[in-house]
């Protein structure tokens, strides 16, 4: 009998807050200064230099935590966590151990693949706990076997978030890291650089036969800086561990580290030899407490959260799932969005003019939708414009070019270039009856059966009217003429 296995996954992230200056003194945060250019004697860990807390760092982790669902204990504890490490001048972290800012959160997330229809399929997934702490220095290593330190990151405001071991494959689990990040950026609480390391993940995973109900032993894997990092090295992992116990083997408790040459996790250190931290209560800083009204204060400053957003631009405005997910992927492109709809309310058009061409022209130009020269509302008007009749669908497209490189309005260009849509008939009938006039041998094709010619007498009053015509009328005014006896 072959036994199948269910892999377990817990992450732990954490993310850079990105406040001015460090957790607790006013060194600044800026990221690439010179090398030890940013300290100062508390973050240095000097003899008598006392932390003040940022009250800035409490906001943006107390909000987070918010959106994640979480409780916020009103008072809480930092610790001192000791370890020696070269870019730790203080010799301990301050971290928060005992009582953390936060716990016990739920996260609801939509994921794909969903039903047949595309709809997303809901899944929860909890988190542990959220605490303050501050970062380490960065040590540098050199070629010939020397080692700088730059302590500039050192002190810097971090969060670090502990999931409940939820996800039940590497894919849950990058599709929770991806959402998380969007909800940091949302927030505007962390920059979600993973390559600078603004926001880093450890993964824990371990396998057990499917249907046991408790945990198997766990490996844990530090330190994977991308998304495709971590979905690679937990499909690994999983792997791995599901090839040692099928083959009679047992896990043993570690640390791995991701080998991306190698395409492999490697053993890095055993429960044995892991760091035994020791946490001391923090006697320097008073307990943090964030009272009712500073709490109340924070609530009102969360937006709608994106996961929200999406399902209920679903609803709201009838769209397909991919299309609300695409337009709520980015705070800025969602409100765009919806200051477009607001000035003329056809959702499905405008996400379309967003999806498409819109997004084309700014990655052509690198842009963000924040600095791109089309204003929401003029895009409004140009759908409004098509609707009603007055341009074509062809000429819009090149009035949105215009429009893209001018920042001018629709209706201004339009009327400045005179391309408003010929929907008179009369105007028409003049050019549709010289068309079929010139083209004697077609209009006898046609009637002999070559329906399809149908489509060259319409082009060819759109190249007569460059492209002004209103083709509906058009292809009504030909059939009336092509189908009736009209004489060339
Ligand atoms: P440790 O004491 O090794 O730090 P914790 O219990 O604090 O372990 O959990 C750390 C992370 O590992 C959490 O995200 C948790 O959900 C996850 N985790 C704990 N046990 C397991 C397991 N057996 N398999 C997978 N993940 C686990
Ligand atoms: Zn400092
Ligand atoms: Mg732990």
């Amino acid at each position: 009998m072959v036994m199948q296995f269910e892999p377990v996954i817990g992450l732990e992230i954490h993310a850079q807050l990105l406040t001015r200056s460090k957790i607790f003194c006013g060194c600044s945060t800026a990221f690439g200064s010179p090398p030890n250019s940013q300290t100062c004697p508390v973050c240095l860990g000097l003899p008598g230099a006392l932390p003040v807390l940022n009250r800035q760092a409490v906001n943006m982790a107390v909000r987070a935590a918010l959106a994640l669902g979480c409780r916020i204990n009103q008072t809480s504890l930092f610790a001192r966590k000791n370890y020696f490490y070269p870019d730790l001048p203080k010799g301990y972290q301050i971290s928060q151990y005992e009582l953390p800012l936060a716990e016990q959160g739920v996260v609801e997330l939509g994921l794909q693949p969903g039903d047949e229809k595309g709809r997303k399929e809901i899944r929860r997934f909890r988190i542990h706990r959220i605490h303050l702490e501050d970062d380490a220095g960065k040590s540098i290593h050199a070629p010939g076997g020397v080692t700088y330190v730059d302590l500039n990151r050192t002190g810097v405001p971090l969060i670090e978030i502990v999931t409940e071991a939820d996800f039940r494959s590497a894919r849950e689990a990058a599709e929770f890291m991806a959402y998380l990040r969007q909800l940091l950026l949302y927030l505007q609480v962390c920059d979600g650089n993973m390559e600078e390391g603004s926001l880093r993940c450890d993964a824990n995973v371990s396998v057990r036969p499917v249907g046991a109900t408790e945990f198997g032993t766990k490996a844990e894997i530090k330190n994977l800086n991308s998304f495709r990092f971590l979905r690679r090295a937990l499909e690994y992992e999983i792997d791995r561990q599901v090839q040692v116990l099928s083959s009679g083997g047992r896990i043993v408790q570690e640390t791995r580290l991701w080998d991306e040459t190698g395409q492999k996790t490697v053993a890095m250190r055993s429960k044995e030899e892991a760091h035994d931290y020791r946490y001391f209560p923090e006697p320097d800083l008073l307990p943090l407490v964030v009272d009712d009204a500073w709490l109340d204060e924070l609530k009102g400053t969360i937006p709608e959260l994106p996961e929200a957003r999406r399902q209920r631009f679903e609803r709201e405005y009838a769209l397909e799932p991919s299309v609300a997910e695409l337009l709520t992927q980015d705070r800025a492109f969602a409100d765009y969005f919806e200051a477009a709809v607001g000035a003329y309310r056809e959702p499905i058009k405008i996400a379309n003019w967003m999806i498409g061409d819109l997004t084309r022209e700014l990655k052509r130009e690198g842009r963000h939708i924040g600095d791109g020269r089309i204003r929401p509302e003029h895009l409004a008007e140009l759908v409004r414009l098509v609707e009603e009749g007055a341009i074509s669908g062809k000429i819009a497209k090149d009035i949105f070019v215009k429009m893209y490189e001018s920042g001018e309005s629709a209706g201004r260009i339009v009327e400045a270039e005179g391309l408003r849509q010929i929907s008179s008939e009369a105007d028409l009938v003049e050019v549709v009856e010289r068309v079929l006039r010139s083209n004697p041998d077609k209009v006898v094709g046609y009637r002999s059966g070559k329906k399809g010619l149908l489509g060259f007498f319409v082009g060819q009053v759109m190249r007569e009217t460059k492209g002004q015509a209103n083709p509906q009328l058009v292809n009504q005014l030909l059939l009336e003429r092509l189908e009736n006896g009209f004489v060339c």
